[in-house]
């Protein structure tokens, strides 16, 4: 049976699922968007979720036609549908039909789509082994022009730097600021752990607020680290003990080479293992 996708309050087969070659989601990136995972049937941190994409759509004078109740229940309606309990879920809102110009006020109709689907995570070798990323010349979106804290449609600066870092032999790559610092990957955030404690590029980094960075420094603190959220170089990267990247559809993976150099023995740490463990115990004990 084919996936239904939700397109305004109508279920849809996905190879029906379709929107306008006038959408300007299709013709600018005008649009926001959240990635959200399910476990055993439960939505993990839907709340959080809603509100940033509420956040998202403020930032770009988005009106969402529906509540953030509507939302949800469509989401959990959408994964009942398809039978889905451990998955992946997408939600896009965009601004709608338009005219080929710009002018957002000439579009009437925001498309709200979501996308419920079997999640692919990273091959588990990676998650024992360890991830090797570089970094690349592609600068992290300004945040004075467009704040990585919009999850917007507009993702070209992150797939920028995805294909330089594919071009590396790397499925992840690091992104700086345009200040020189560490701020995120193309897809998560980023960690390091540095003399038994955490360190990761705090929100004026320029980042997008990860619901998992958030859940992670939580858990973190729970077990009595301490947490930094302070500016990062290259160069604490390359020095410390541990690294790993957090995100929705990654959870948390372990980092073992930046740049070709081994982060600390070259193997994913002990509280990046004890982390990942947790992480665990919390997506399937969620509530
Ligand atoms: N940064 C970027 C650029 C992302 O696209 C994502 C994935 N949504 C993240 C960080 C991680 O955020 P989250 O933990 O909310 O998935």
């Amino acid at each position: 049976m084919s996936l239904k996708v939700y397109i305004n309050g109508q279920y849809y087969d996905k190879e029906d699922a379709k929107i306008s070659v006038y959408d300007h989601g299709l013709l600018y990136g005008d649009g926001v968007f959240e990635g959200i995972r399910s476990y055993g049937g439960k939505v993990f941190r839907l709340k959080e979720h809603l509100d940033r994409l509420w956040d998202s759509a403020k930032a770009i004078w988005l009106t969402i036609p529906m509540t953030k109740e509507e939302m949800a229940r469509a989401i959990e309606e959408t994964l009942r549908i398809n039978g889905i309990e451990d998955g992946y879920i997408r939600v896009v809102v965009t601004r709608g039909v338009g005219t080929l110009g710009l002018d957002p006020n000439r579009c009437s109709n925001p498309q709200v789509i979501i996308i419920t689907d079997h999640i692919s995570l990273y091959p588990k070798e990676l998650y024992e082994k360890g991830l090797e990323i570089v970094t690349v010349s592609t600068v992290r979106n300004h945040p004075a022009a467009l704040s990585p804290r919009i999850k917007s449609l507009n993702y070209l600066n992150n797939i920028l730097a995805k294909i330089e870092g594919l071009q590396a032999g790397c499925i992840e790559a690091l992104m700086l600021n345009h200040k020189g610092e560490v701020a995120e990957c193309t897809g998560d955030n980023i960690f390091l752990v540095r003399r038994g404690e955490l360190f990761t590029p705090p929100r004026e980094a320029g980042i997008l607020e990860g619901i998992t960075r958030a859940a992670v420094i939580e858990l973190a603190q729970e077990a009595g680290l301490k947490v930094h959220e302070v500016p990062l170089t290259k160069h604490d990267v390359y020095i410390a003990d541990e690294c790993f990247l957090t995100g929705t559809a990654a959870e948390i993976v372990p980092v073992v080479k930046v740049d070709s150099r081994p982060i600390g023995d070259g193997k994913p740490g002990p509280i990046t293992r004890d982390l990942m463990e947790r992480f665990h115990r919390l997506t399937r004990n969620h509530c």
